[in-house]
């Protein structure tokens, strides 16, 4: 039996340990997870890449609809934000 993985830290955690994404199942130490963070609108915990996943599906929604009603140094605010996370993603 292979040993799991914690997908945060990269380091071995036990089946009987390990807490899981609630959407893909990858495991992650208790200790490695900020829950305020990584938690959804539910409670449930999700790992890094399904949080940011469903917080870019959230954003993508409200920029569809709402996009042109953000104006002036409003828009510029969130754009200089999306380049700084595109930014931090290329480092
Ligand atoms: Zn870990
Ligand atoms: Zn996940």
């Amino acid at each position: 039996m292979g040993s799991l993985k914690c997908v945060i830290c990269g380091k071995p955690v036990g089946e009987a340990e390990a807490v899981r994404c609630s959407i893909c199942g990858a495991p992650m130490h208790k200790s490695c997870i900020d829950e305020e963070v990584l938690s959804d609108a539910e409670g449930n915990i999700l790992c890094p890449r399904c949080a940011a996943i469903a917080a870019l599906d959230w954003l993508d929604n409200i920029l569809s609809l709402y996009a042109h009603s953000i104006k002036g140094n409003d828009r510029e605010e969130v754009i200089g934000r999306l380049k700084t996370l595109v930014d931090l993603l290329k480092q």
